[in-house]
């Protein structure tokens, strides 16, 4: 028997000329004999041999396929015949096999001719690569690579749902816009994208398995390789990488992945779209308004949006699950009017101490609100005139604007968008006591306090009285103008005055008169002055003497310390060596030298002054400062021409408030000394 041929390189003689082929190969084989003819063919079959078997217990009887006679050809002269004999792939575990022929007789019984060591086959393991090695390896890599590209794009591509994609096209930088574009079309496809993805990655996977088996002789070691090689270059490292920058990555392979969507359309289309009737089309992630919300909290530390902003945006969101009843002043805490109040100094002041620009008027119960005044209304009203409140409401007659205490914000910011009063009276209906339901008034909502919802803080007007309506915290710096102390001023002067000519006497001489200005007089220490008993004068005049000596306020040439500022009445004064005469009416003023020498002299003996000065009290004043210091002559005469009412205040009266006040500043001053060490 000789091999003349082989389909595989690695066939060999054995030093025992043992023929040894390689598994799955063909070969040619010659065999010599004698009367050999066209059934050589079948006759011949190869019978393993244990590798413990001797020629005396070796049998035929075993006949196999492992090497397989496909046909054969004989010689003309019946002496030899070529076999072509296909070998087998060896099963696993074992490395070679030992081969013997048989030749079936003519009872179709086999048996071997001899048993010696050149009458045997080997077959030996393949340790052939298909390959050369460099290209293998090569291949290896290449394999690996797309094993990355694919798992890396499949957590990348499939992370990036459509919506995302769409949001980033419109509003993502220029680059991330383009890479978007591309993307988007073949993330629509989602699961044909998902069955060509996984299936390009498990193929390639399956490929690098097989190529590390062939490239290495222990499967273990084989096993190991691929399974570290996949996991850490083909999954891990790739995924990573893909999930912080899947959109780059997968708009830079786009052609790639678009040529295995194409190569694997056979399969992965018709499962994606089985996947697609099952499972329905993909939706991208769609916010709800909580979840937007959620979204923001829980981002708000990488986003750039600023506190402020965010507060914004929630507030904005959180309008519709907000109901008035939330927001509302309630009743008990409005500003509102009575219909039958009159509009005097005391309610026009209580509405200007309220702060409050809309107040709703009621009939007899607070709860039954039936009109609306605002403060505008008032432009035209004379505090004087003492008119009734209803005949102005009646005058401008503004609609109420009621809402349900269960509207939400949103709706009614848009009633409010709409031109109705920006404050309206929430209603609620009530069932107390199992009556009939009705309609009860529970509180007012403005404009501002909706908006206060949607920005999440406090919005402060110049007239706001509390930061918060609710909590009724007060602004820290609300300066609170008393007018109270202009009310009822009748009872404690002599001569009887409108709080609103007190008023107005108050604000001419602090802002006119230099004596009394605050940062000389402060405001408070001017009003007790005027409140004096004996400040506010009056004056009747006499028309049958006009020339009587009272009608004198001032004479020329007559000292004088005391100073007139006229509030009602005409007196006519004569100035001058000339005898020049001209008539004065209310908020003249007179003798303002009679205050002003003095305030001099006594405030710099004031500062002169020690400390325990001030104790001293008022009494020893006139110690201080003797009264005969001080000489005023008035070059003018003052004389009524009818009725008069002004105030008169004296040298004397001056200079106790003034050094009330001094001392009161300076005990402050010591005080918060004190209270400081
Ligand atoms: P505007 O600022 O338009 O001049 P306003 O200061 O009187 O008006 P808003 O600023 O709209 O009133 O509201 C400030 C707060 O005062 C809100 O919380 C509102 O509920 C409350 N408020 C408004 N009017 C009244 C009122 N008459 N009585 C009690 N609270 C009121
Ligand atoms: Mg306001």
């Amino acid at each position: 028997m000789r091999l003349e041929q082989s389909t595989k390189r690695g066939t060999r003689i054995s030093d025992k000329g043992t023929i040894e082929v390689v598994e799955g190969s063909t070969i040619h084989l010659r065999v010599y004999g004698q009367g050999i003819d066209s059934r050589i063919g079948k006759m011949a079959h190869f019978v393993e041999v244990p590798s413990t078997a001797t020629s005396v217990n070796t049998s035929c009887s075993e006949g196999n396929h492992d090497l397989h006679v496909l046909y054969s050809i004989h010689d003309s002269r019946h002496t030899s015949a070529i076999l072509l004999v296909h070998v087998q792939i060896l099963r696993k575990k074992s490395h070679s096999k030992t081969y013997m022929m048989c030749i079936k007789n003519e009872t179709g019984q086999l048996q071997h001719q001899h048993l010696s060591d050149d009458m045997l086959i080997r077959v030996m393991e393949s340790k052939d690569f298909f390959l050369p090695l460099w290209l293998h390896i090569s291949l290896i890599v290449i394999l690996l690579a797309l094993s990355a590209l694919f798992s890396g794009l499949n957590l990348g591509l499939m992370a990036l749902d459509p919506m995302e994609l769409r949001i980033v096209q419109n509003c993502g930088t220029e680059t991330e816009r383009i890479y978007a574009a591309q993307i988007e079309p073949i993330r629509k496809k989602g699961n044909y994208l998902l069955c060509s993805l996984l299936l390009g990655n498990v193929l390639v996977n399956v490929s690098l398995t097989i190529l590390f088996d062939s490239l290495v002789d222990a499967n273990f070691i084989s096993i190991v390789f691929s399974t570290f090689g996949i996991v850490l270059f083909g999954e891990i490292i790739p995924q990573a990488i893909c999930s912080r920058h899947g959109l780059a990555v997968g708009a830079n392979t786009i052609l790639i992945t678009r040529l295995v969507m194409l190569l694997t359309f056979p399969v992965s289309y018709p499962i994606s779209h089985i996947l697609d009737v099952l499972l329905g089309k993909e939706m991208g992630t769609v916010y709800n308004r909580e979840k937007l919300m959620e979204m923001l909290k829980v981002t708000e530390p990488y986003s750039d949006l600023v506190k402020e902003e965010l507060n914004i945006i929630q507030g904005a969101l959180e309008l519709r699950s907000k109901t008035v009843e939330h927001v509302m002043t309630p009743l008990c805490d409005c500003f509102l009017l009575s219909s039958d109040a009159i509009l005097d100094f005391d309610t026009i002041s209580d509405i200007t101490e309220s702060g409050y620009t809309r107040i709703p008027v009621y009939v007899k119960e607070r709860s039954n609100i039936v009109d609306m005044l605002y403060i505008k209304d008032l432009t035209f009203v004379d505090p004087d005139d003492c008119t009734p409140l209803h005949t102005i409401i009646q005058f401008y007659n503004h609609p109420v604007h009621f809402v349900w205490n269960d509207t939400k914000l949103d709706a009614v910011l848009e009633e409010f968008k709409t031109g109705k009063s920006h404050l309206a009276i929430v209603r609620k209906m009530s069932t107390e006591g199992g009556r009939d339901p009705v309609s009860e008034v529970v509180g007012v909502v403005t404009l501002e306090d909706v908006i206060e919802e949607i920005i999440k803080s406090e919005i402060l007007d110049e007239s706001d009285i509390y930061t918060d309506n609710r909590t009724k915290r007060r602004v820290s710096t609300w300066r609170r103008r008393d007018f109270s102390a202009f009310k009822g001023s009748d009872s404690e002067t002599r001569v009887r005055i409108s709080a609103q000519l007190l008023l107005a006497a108050h604000r001419f001489l602090s802002t006119a008169v230099p004596p009394f200005s605050p940062s000389i007089l402060p405001e408070k220490f001017l009003l007790r002055l005027l409140r004096h008993r004996d400040v506010i004068c009056e004056l009747k005049f006499d028309e049958e003497n006009k020339k009587a000596p009272h009608h004198y306020l001032y004479q020329r040439n007559k000292a004088a310390d005391y100073f007139i500022l006229i509030l009602q009445g005409k007196v006519e004064v004569e100035a001058c060596q000339e005898n020049m005469k001209f008539e004065n009416g209310p908020f003249s003023y007179f003798g303002i030298m009679a205050l002003d020498t003095r305030t001099l002299n006594s405030l710099s003996r004031l500062n002169t002054s020690s400390a325990h000065e001030h104790h001293l009290g008022v009494r020893s004043l006139n110690q201080i400062l003797p009264a005969s210091n001080i000489q005023y002559l008035a070059d003018y005469t003052v004389r009524a021409l009818s009725d008069l009412t002004y105030i008169k205040i004296t040298w004397n009266q001056y200079q106790n408030c003034l050094l009330a006040s001094q001392m009161e500043t300076t005990v402050d001053g010591e005080r918060s000394v004190a209270s400081i060490a």
